[in-house]
């Protein structure tokens, strides 16, 4: 059994949506069954989060920006389905209903909570419609909904994976099911879970990898296929290189440091659970299937060439005690645990004898609050508008050829790889 997951990209509209079709009957369709991950349509999820934002703050008219999303998935319907009368149409009006309902009552005071409920439909949403356009092509297609099978927590945007559940689950009703049955495509929802109390969660943002590597780990499949917009991993993201190569083959220890570094091509959570069961990843281009594309498995040669990840917007805070003593372990799990709770990620940290500095995403959601928080206790100076460069196999030339024109605030190198938190000049 192999799991393909196919990202917003993949199924942004109708004819996007047919090429799905063609690669699971390309050569006769699957030979044993496949399990399917979808993610929401193009940037449904963006738009989904904007809507939950019109809701909840109020600043916007969410019944304007619902109506844009029903008329986005129609418009694909439409080309899909020429049909008026085909069941989708109502079952997607009816899924939208969900929305509606979300816009007329009164939100909870829980954002978390309310942005898992209205944003997880991008999912619920595009997986109905692939699976009803696949069984028009004639493939052996099925839905299933995720939420019965993947079980998390309540931690609310960024649901924690109960993996005893989530694999009880699987042993009860996926595995037999799937045993019962012979080239079957199951569709289902990445990103999204559920929990004991039957609400909707999700995995964090770009979280369908992630759903497809907890599949494969509880169903024990043969490989995982994430089918992207680009032939394969680059060494570098080509939206801020201009010169980037393929890489043919990665080891599961330099895709964890890639993704844990920002690589955006595969989420970082993806590479463990696949790795434990030595499952090998593929990544290949929708656009050409036939290509080879990247494979992440089990090798323990390093990466061939350098590999650069980018990061913009990124704020500088150093953190001192106020009255200029030494920064200790105390004051480590005092900022570390004010980090934890407003989850701001670290992107890289260094420390001298007064003062101990991190880079992080300028969230301006979360950020000024942790400052104020931080700036009680401690002597707080911070820096925005700056990039943090990762190069993993760096040499001395790399790391000058992309600091020209930058300044250098920070750095931190470990044996393969090199920080650079750098000012552009
Ligand atoms: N639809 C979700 C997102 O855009 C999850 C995913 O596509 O991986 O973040």
């Amino acid at each position: 059994m192999k799991i393909f997951k196919f990202g917003g990209a993949s199924v942004k509209d109708a004819n996007a949506v047919k090429n799905v079709a063609r690669i699971l009957s390309a050569n006769g369709g699957p030979k044993g069954n496949v399990i399917v991950v979808v993610s929401a349509m193009g940037k449904v999820t963006n738009a989904l989060e904007r809507l939950t934002d019109a809701i909840f703050f109020k600043q916007e008219d969410a019944t304007a920006v619902l109506n844009e999303i029903k008329k986005y998935h129609f418009d694909i319907i439409q080309q899909l389905f020429s049909d008026q009368g085909h069941p989708i149409y109502n079952e997607i009006s009816n899924t939208f209903v969900e929305l509606d309902w979300a816009i007329d009552d009164e939100p909870t005071e829980n954002y978390n909570y309310e942005y898992d409920k209205i944003v997880s439909l991008g999912e619920i949403i595009s997986t109905k419609i692939v699976n009803a356009y696949l069984i028009e092509a004639s493939v052996n297609s099925k839905w299933l909904d995720v939420r019965d099978v993947i079980q998390t927590d309540n931690t609310y945007r960024e649901g924690k994976v109960d993996w005893d559940l989530t694999q009880e689950l699987v042993n009860r009703n996926l595995l037999p099911f799937l045993e019962n049955n012979n080239n079957l495509v199951l569709v289902t929802q990445g990103f999204i879970g559920g929990t004991s109390e039957n609400f909707t969660t999700t995995l964090g943002r770009e979280g369908s990898d992630y759903s497809a590597a907890i599949l494969a780990f509880t169903t024990n499949a043969e490989s995982v296929t994430i089918w992207k917009d680009v032939p394969g991993v680059l060494n570098a993201d080509p939206k801020w290189f201009d010169e980037t190569k393929k890489l043919e083959q990665i080891s599961y220890q330099d895709a964890i440091e890639l993704a844990y570094y920002g690589a955006t091509v595969i989420h970082p959570k993806t590479i463990k659970p696949l790795q434990n069961k030595k499952i090998p990843l593929y990544v290949k281009s929708f656009l050409n299937p036939e290509e080879i594309g990247t494979v992440i498995n089990d090798v323990q040669t390093p990466l061939p060439i350098p590999s650069f990840i980018f990061k913009v917007n990124q704020v500088l805070i150093s953190i001192s005690p106020k009255d200029f003593s030494f920064i200790g372990e105390d004051n480590f799990s005092d900022i570390f645990n004010l980090f934890s709770e407003r989850q701001v990620k670290v992107n890289v940290m260094q420390n001298s004898a007064i003062s101990f500095s991190v880079s992080v995403d300028n969230d301006k959601r979360k950020l000024p609050e942790l400052i104020k928080t931080l700036q009680k206790q401690y002597r707080v100076l911070y820096n925005d508008n700056l990039e943090l460069i990762t190069i993993r196999y760096y040499d001395q030339a790399t790391i000058d050829r992309v600091t020209i024109d930058k300044k250098i605030l920070l750095e931190v190198k470990s044996r393969y790889t090199v920080q650079l938190v750098v000012k552009p000049l």
